[in-house]
């Protein structure tokens, strides 16, 4: 049952001012409207919850990863059906992003059991070293502290209220403030009740969890610029993780901003590849491209292609594949106009072929197909900023020269994509360390639409595709985000953290 309240620390909290949902179908709810001090509420009973949870066993927080998975199943049905209504996502889509929601939290839960992300080091004391003795010492992986959480609105399960960041947060021992996300704001409320009976089930620390709801947009500013808070984990556009980064790094005492953007996904068509497979490649990428009406950070917006017969071929394959796809519902009306005014954006720019226009209205979306060449593209930065939604770009460009100079002008990617045959092996190994200097994840043969959570998964990438380049929203490596490396010198082993032991 939806309160319409906040959850603070245990206490389910109703605001003076309320917002209401706008859903895709279905019925309209009011949600109290989070203020600063509702934040400060939050983040000063995370820090009195960390000096406990910071502490905790594997064990417990384990059993706390896995309880709250249970209770989030326990609440399948009604969390599909606030979900489906606030984002007009289909429920199998729904369904299989709980199924992803609970075995992210599951899996950190087996993770943080085996020990390894403590990266455990000990040098031995060498007393009898000349000139001088060396001490003894240990590091470990610490938590850092209260931890901001920031879903997307296209994730409203596996990146938002106990999704990905706040899975391993917890994992790692740091308690959890998050800014609820103002179009789910229901599905938001009923994972919070999960995450608080999983809480109330272990007598855990009420402090350990919150959610704020949104509704104004200071919530998340004076959550960001708390001093008690040590790290924000974000997932949205490249605006407003843009801002809040900036916050983040003007405070007196910056911290860091672990914010997962937007990106366009390029992927690069290699010549044996399309003279063997073009019209597979290019129905497989429309599907890719319009899957969840284009609503993914890894959706493939840009295909590049050296000019051939063959590439003909590809443009009307993709052309004739798209065609067909009806109209989608969008997240949001504000999502559906933005797409609008991205295919505005690229369809004025200079000798851009429009080749597939659709209309769509409201909060549909229905495919848009462009194409331009490699010279405009390399003279018209505007191509390469990502449109959300079901619009593609096919780059021809002149040779395979030109095809490394567009990889080569291209801003940081969560992924980049070769498709080659065999007879393409040294155009491939000449782009790959192009790439590889661009994205955090390069694909061979496939789309990158579908992030396996796994412990090899990285889904992040250099500016503007995350603000950290050196992270991962996705995988078991994520949890490195909310650990510091602590060097422990002559410790008396009393005075170790248990985890050495
Ligand atoms: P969004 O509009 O940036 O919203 C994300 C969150 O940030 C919301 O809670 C929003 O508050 C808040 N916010 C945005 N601007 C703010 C500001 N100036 N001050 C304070 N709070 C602010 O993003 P979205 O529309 O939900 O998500 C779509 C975008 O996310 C796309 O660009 C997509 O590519 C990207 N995305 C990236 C990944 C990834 O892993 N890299 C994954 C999924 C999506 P409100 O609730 O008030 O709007």
């Amino acid at each position: 049952m939806l309160t319409g309240k906040h959850l603070i620390a245990g206490n389910w909290v109703a605001g003076d001012a309320t917002f209401k949902s706008e859903p895709a179908h279905g019925d309209v709810h009011e949600f109290a409207v989070g203020t600063p001090a509702h934040v400060d509420t939050a983040v000063k009973a995370a820090e009195e919850a960390f000096w406990s949870f910071g502490y905790s066993s594997r064990a417990e927080r384990a059993a706390l990863l896995n309880a709250i998975a249970d209770e989030i199943e326990a609440r399948g049905a009604e969390i599909t059906a606030i979900g489906t209504s606030e984002t007009g996502l289909p429920e199998a889509r729904l369904e299989g992003e709980r199924g992803r929601t609970t075995g992210q939290l599951r899996l950190f839960a087996s993770h943080i059991e085996k020990g390894d992300y403590l990266d455990r080091r000990h040098d031995e004391a060498l007393p009898d070293r000349a000139p001088l003795p060396r001490p003894d010492l240990r590091m470990m992986q610490r938590p850092i502290g209260p931890v901001a959480v920031f879903g997307a609105s296209n994730f409203p399960l596996a990146f938002s209220t106990a999704g990905g960041d706040t899975a391993a947060a917890l994992a790692a021992g740091c308690p959890v403030v998050v800014k609820g996300h103002s179009a789910h704001p229901g599905t938001g409320e009923i994972v919070a009740q999960a995450v608080d009976a999983a809480l109330n089930k272990l007598g855990m620390h009420p402090g350990i969890f919150s959610l704020i709801q949104g509704g104004k947009r200071d919530v998340g500013q004076s959550l960001v610029q708390h001093p008690l808070i040590k790290a924000v984990g974000f997932t949205g556009s490249l605006a407003g993780g843009r801002a809040l980064f900036d916050l983040c790094a003007q405070r007196p005492e910056p911290i860091p901003f672990f914010g997962e953007l937007g990106s366009v996904n390029p992927m690069f068509l290699l010549p044996e590849a399309v003279k063997a497979r073009g019209e597979a490649i290019a129905k497989g990428w429309a599907g890719s491209l319009t899957m969840g009406a284009g609503q993914f950070c890894t959706n493939p917006g840009i295909s590049v292609i050296i000019d051939s017969p063959e590439a003909d071929a590809f443009v009307e394959a993709a052309t004739a594949a798209l065609s067909p796809v009806g109209a989608q519902t969008m997240l949001t009306d504000g999502i559906a106009q933005a797409y609008r005014a991205g295919r505005d954006r690229v369809a004025g720019v200079t000798g851009i072929q429009e080749l597939l226009t659709s209309t769509c209205d409201l909060r549909n979306a229905t495919p848009y197909l462009f194409a331009t060449t490699g010279k405009e593209w390399l003279d018209n930065e505007i191509l390469g900023e990502e449109v959300f939604g079901p619009l593609g770009l096919i780059v021809r460009v002149s040779d395979f020269d030109e095809m490394m100079k567009v990889a080569r002008s291209l801003h940081g990617q969560l992924t980049c994509t070769l498709h080659l045959d065999a007879g393409d092996t040294a155009h491939g190994r000449a782009l790959m360390p192009v790439l590889e200097r661009k994205a955090g994840r390069v694909l061979a043969n496939g789309f990158p639409t579908g992030v396996e959570v796994a412990d090899s998964m990285v889904h992040g990438g250099p500016y503007p595709a995350s603000t950290n380049f050196g992270a991962t929203s996705v995988g078991t490596l994520s949890i490195r985000r909310f650990l510091r490396p602590v060097c422990y010198q002559n410790m008396p082993a009393d005075l170790l953290p248990d985890d050495f032991n």
